[in-house]
């Protein structure tokens, strides 16, 4: 199996097998070993190549399953697509028993404080209502050493920049960070140039 050789462990690979993943997709063979090995990375690619699994699957892999508190962060800019991709770190996560928590606006902010107080490995989240959680200290952060911003050139359009600065600076120092974009305009090339180290760039 392509995962297994890549380094991805049983239970993710059991995981995939249940969805059907039998080989990574070419999104999925160029990120997945740069992620795991804690480059960050600018990525331009579109809905469809498989780049939810391209980030989920590393991620998912390099969870220290003990730590109570979140460790990864995903940024998305619509509840639906945050939703998409809670359901997809479910699933590839299962058999590790991965918490996932997916926090967005216009749902009950008390059960998702109340469900960050349970163990949870990775929060995906959309801007405002993870500030929201920040503000009332719903949400710790203190452990998160790996972040994602899925559709940047969205969040951008939907004017979402200033509050993803805000996030950033109340995350701890040295996390890795990697930004997936359809299309990296000046405001989106500036983000990367701003806080992405390094950034190794794939196109695919
Ligand atoms: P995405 O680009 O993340 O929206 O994924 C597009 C679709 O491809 C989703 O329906 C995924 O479930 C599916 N998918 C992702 N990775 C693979 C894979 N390695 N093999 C087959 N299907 C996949």
């Amino acid at each position: 199996n392509k995962f297994s050789e890549m380094g991805i462990g049983n239970d993710i690979v059991r995981a995939l097998n249940v969805l059907g993943y039998k080989e990574p997709t070419e999104v999925q063979s160029e990120v997945i070993p740069h992620l795991l090995a804690g480059d960050d990375l600018l990525v331009k690619s579109q809905t469809g190549s498989g780049k939810t699994a391209a980030f989920g699957i590393p991620l998912a892999q390099k969870i220290d399953w003990d730590e109570r508190a979140p460790q990864a962060l995903i940024l998305s800019p619509t509840r639906e697509l945050a939703s998409q991709i809670g359901e997809d770190m479910f699933n590839i996560g299962r058999f590790k028993r991965l918490k996932v928590e997916t926090l967005f606006g216009h749902a009950s902010f008390r059960g998702q404080a109340t469900n960050l107080k349970q163990r949870t490995h990775v929060v995906v989240a959309t801007p405002g209502r993870l500030l929201d959680h920040i503000d009332q200290k719903t949400i710790d952060l203190s452990k998160i050493k790996m972040v994602i911003i899925d559709e940047a050139d969205e969040m951008l359009n939907m004017g979402f920049i200033d509050q993803i600065e805000d996030v950033l600076r109340e995350l701890p120092k040295n996390f890795e960070l990697s930004l997936f974009s359809a299309t990296f305009p000046d405001e989106i090339v500036g983000l990367a140039e701003n806080y992405l180290v390094n950034p190794t760039e794939i196109e695919v």
